[in-house]
């Protein structure tokens, strides 16, 4: 199972320990294993903070927050968090000062995944007492971050919980309880740990598709932090047969297609489809989970005078493989909102995710945490396969 593999990469890494996971909810915090610290201490020592900073009269060096960032000082330790709010992309640091580091200290930048705090990443400490994180943000969310540093002769320090919206670079019109999911209880995500394969079939497109595929990709990418990779071209149509496509040919196929090569896939009007397929799977905190293992979007190739190439203005391609794609990581219609993509009818203009948009999207994202399917999971029908019908 290619979620067994990718874990076992991630623990590999150096700059993260992946696989130590303290409960929150247990009180295990007094556990500290210097055994993590151990294992990245194999990590090339980089002291990204650079120079020491500014010294007190006592000539120790103290942490200076910068614009935008948050100065928290704990017993033994002072920290720069970045602002509560960050624009997604802005590449900001956690940057920390310990009052007496000990020898091979490290510093680890933890994450509240569905209750359970979960590496993200580790670095050793200078000799200075100085130390930086990078804090991701490459994609919308709401999250709960903490640090521990650990090390040889010195008592080990755990923050508080702190937590950092990652926000657009626009303000998303609606309002943020506009959503629908395919499947709510259990949500149908899929696993954000592994990327997803996707193909395009392109026989029946017009120029250009596949580029308006990755740009609407993109833009899902952002909004959940789920990771897709490119592995060409395919003949599968998805949902032109019962069941599941091949599993072999990829994760995700989105397709044009003559609606005559295929009769009945597409009623009268209909110039979309697109869905998820799921399983049975659970979460990192052992919580169950409809995990979505196979999506497809299927475009019908007779409106493709309707669709202008690219986003922008007017009835975009973008914009209708946005909202496909939606269904295909797990979002339904929603009505009553029309600032939303995943309004059941395409509207001139909307190639912006709304807020509710965004809601539902973190919903079904990597602020979740990995999902992995259960022994007994087979692969089944998906709860739905929804339809976009053109305004
Ligand atoms: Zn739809």
């Amino acid at each position: 199972m290619s979620t067994e593999r990718s874990r076992l990469l991630f623990w590999r890494h150096p700059a993260a320990v992946a696989t130590r996971r303290t409960r929150s909810a247990a009180g295990a915090v007094a556990a500290i294993s210097l055994s993590a610290a151990l294992l990245v201490a194999a990590v090339p020592a980089v002291d990204a903070v650079g120079p020491p900073g500014p010294s007190d009269r006592s000539g120790a060096p103290r942490l200076v927050a910068r614009p935008g960032e948050r100065m928290v000082s704990y017993p033994g330790l002072a920290v720069a968090w970045p602002a509560s709010r960050v624009s997604v992309g802005s590449g900001y640091a956690v940057r920390g000062l310990v009052s007496a580091p000990g020898v091979g200290a490290t510093a680890t930048l933890q994450r509240l995944v569905v209750g359970v705090w979960t590496d993200v990443i580790s670095t050793p400490v200078a000799r200075s007492g100085s130390f930086v994180l990078p804090l991701p943000t490459f994609y919308f969310g709401h999250f709960s971050y903490r640090l521990r540093v650990t090390g040889d002769g010195v008592d080990p320090v755990e923050t508080p919980a702190l937590s950092v919206v990652v926000v657009p670079t626009y303000r998303p019109r609606g309002r943020d309880t506009s959503y629908a999911l395919i499947s709510t209880s259990p949500v149908g995500r899929w696993d954000p740990c592994t990327p997803i394969g996707y193909r395009v079939n392109l026989a029946e497109a017009r120029q250009g598709a596949l580029r308006d595929v990755q740009s609407a990709l993109a833009r899902i990418a952002l909004a959940t932090g789920l990771q897709f990779r490119y592995l060409g071209t395919t003949d599968v149509v998805p949902f032109a047969s019962d069941g599941p496509f091949d599993p072999s040919v990829a994760d995700l196929v989105v397709a044009w297609t003559d609606p005559e090569s295929v009769p009945g896939l597409f009623q009268p009007g209909i110039y979309a489809l697109g869905g998820p397929e799921m399983r049975s799977g659970h979460d990192v905190a052992g919580g169950p989970v409809r995990q979505i293992y196979q999506g497809g979007v299927t475009f019908n190739s007779a409106f493709n005078p309707v669709l202008k190439p690219g986003s922008g203005e007017g009835y975009t391609r973008v914009a209708a493989l946005m909202h496909e794609l939606g269904h295909a990581v797990g979002l339904f219609h929603v009505t009553g909102d029309g600032a939303e993509v995943m309004s059941p009818s395409l509207a001139r203009d909307r190639d912006q995710w709304g807020a509710g948009d965004l809601a539902g999207l973190e919903a079904v994202g990597a602020v979740n945490g990995c999902v992995t399917p259960d022994a007994s999971a087979r692969g089944n029908r998906g709860d739905a396969q929804a339809l976009l019908t053109r305004d």
